[in-house]
Formats: structure tokens, sequence, C-alpha cells
């Protein structure tokens, strides 16, 4: 591969099948959520996240977003109910977002672009780990969050003053002590589908939990998103922005409601 894949015209979204071909495949994400097509399922369970800020570790600049890594060798920090069965333990949290305010999430809602995203990534506990469970159809459960352009959240302080100290690719802090249930709406509840990873290798392991109801960010703290880079130290600084893929198709698969 002469390019790794990334945001760029070159290495873009639109250039990812060359390599995956599984991003043509029938369960893709992220997607275009129409919640006039969702249909409400009173058998789909309230989520139940309990996570321990001690398992919290640190936070990594992966070149393409930054991450915050959890312990996940035990059931310290889990996500069960909503629409999936048994123990999902939370793995790491991490973003998208947009060159400008009025683009950035991944998921849509009606065609509606929000400026940010939130994603929550866990694994079946009835895989033996993160990597066996991401080629799985029922490997990883994913909490989606929007942010929308409002207030400043102090929730989310803590990591945005952490960015300074990762601002290039592959560097790396301690993070610790910290709990994301914190970032969360007051409303838990959910759309749910069957979908992928929207990074690559795109494996169609997803439980994709998205909520309905955004947390508020505001327009200086999307500035702070946008001050990391894309680039390593030393190479040409290349701003972190619009890291977002854009929605797939449906290819026939129902979106679910956890409300009315
Ligand atoms: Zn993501």
């Amino acid at each position: 591969m002469s390019h790794a894949w990334g945001y760029a015209p070159k290495n873009g979204p639109d250039t990812w099948v060359q390599n995956f071909p599984i991003a043509d495949g029938p369960r893709q994400s992220p997607i275009d959520i129409v919640p006039s097509q969702a249909q409400y399922d009173a058998s789909l369970k309230p989520l139940q996240l309990k996570y321990d800020p001690a398992t919290c570790k640190g936070i990594l600049n992966n070149g393409h977003s930054f991450q915050v890594d959890f312990a996940d060798d035990d059931d310290s920090s889990t996500l069960t109910g909503g629409p999936i069965s048994g123990t999902y333990r939370l793995r790491q949290f991490h973003f998208h977002w947009g060159g400008s305010n009025d683009r950035g999430s991944e998921h849509t809602v009606g065609g509606t672009k929000f400026a940010c995203e939130l994603h929550l990534v866990h694994w079946n506990t009835k895989y033996p780990s993160f990597g066996d469970a991401a080629s799985q159809p029922d490997g990883l459960a994913v909490v989606g969050v929007f942010l929308k352009i409002g207030a400043d959240n102090p929730q989310l302080q803590k990591v945005l003053d952490t960015l300074d100290n990762i601002k290039t690719k592959g560097t790396q802090t301690t993070f610790s002590n910290f709990d994301p249930k914190i970032l969360l709406p007051r409303s838990l509840d959910y759309w749910t589908y069957d979908g992928s990873l929207t990074t690559p290798p795109l494996l169609e392991s997803v439980t994709w939990i998205v909520l309905k109801e955004p947390i508020s960010v505001s327009p200086a703290q999307m500035a702070k998103f946008r001050s990391l880079l894309f680039s390593s130290d030393g190479e040409a600084p290349c701003c972190m922005a619009d890291n977002y893929r854009p929605p797939q198709p449906l290819k026939g698969r129902k979106v679910r409601a956890s409300f009315k």
C-alpha cells in the first residue's frame, strides 16, 4: 500500500475499498438514521453502563483521532442491557469531528450532521479478547453520542486539557481516574442497528447504539479538538479535522428505537 488510510482525498473513505473490500459490505457504518423509519421495539432494555474510573489508563493520538484507553482484563467497566446479550467490556473511547462546526459526526439524523460524535467501544466477553471479538458478528457494541454546538461542556474539559500533551501522531500520556459516564446525556434513549467499524478494517462486528439526545460542546472546545495533528513530530503539521466517514447504504437493514 503506497499510503496508509486516512481522511485526505488520496487515502480517504472513498479509497478504503481498494484495500478493504468489506467497505462495500452489507452492514457498513455509519448510516443516516431516519427517525420516521425507525421501529419502536418494546423488547429493547434500558442501557446499563457501569464504569470504574480506576480502569482509565491513558490517552493516545493514533494519527486518526485520539483515544482514551481502559484496562479490560476484568468486568470493572461494562455495558449490559440495551439490545445486547451478555456482558461487554469498555476498551476505549474516541471522537470524530469536522473542520468546521457544520459537520463532523459520522451518523446523521434525517440528514442532519452534528459537529462531533463520541464513540464508546465495548467487546463481548464471550470471546477471549478485544482482538478476537472484533471480527465476530456480535463481537463489539459501540455507544455513539452526538455533540451539538451550544454551551461549554465542563464534563469534556479534563479530556480537552490533556490534548496539548498528545499533539502529534503516536504520542500518548497517562490519563487516570475518569468516568466516561459523566459525558452521557440525561436520557439514554437510543436507536440500534447492526453495523461495522467506521475505520479500516471496517469489520462488520458492531451492534451500534446511538443515543437520541446530544450533549453540548462550545465552539472554543471544538477548536481544541482541531488543535491536534494528524502528522508525526518532524512532519509538516496537518490539523486533525474531518476525521469522519460519511453515511453508508442501509441495504435493507432495520433501525430500531428504544423509545416512542
Ligand atoms: Zn469511531
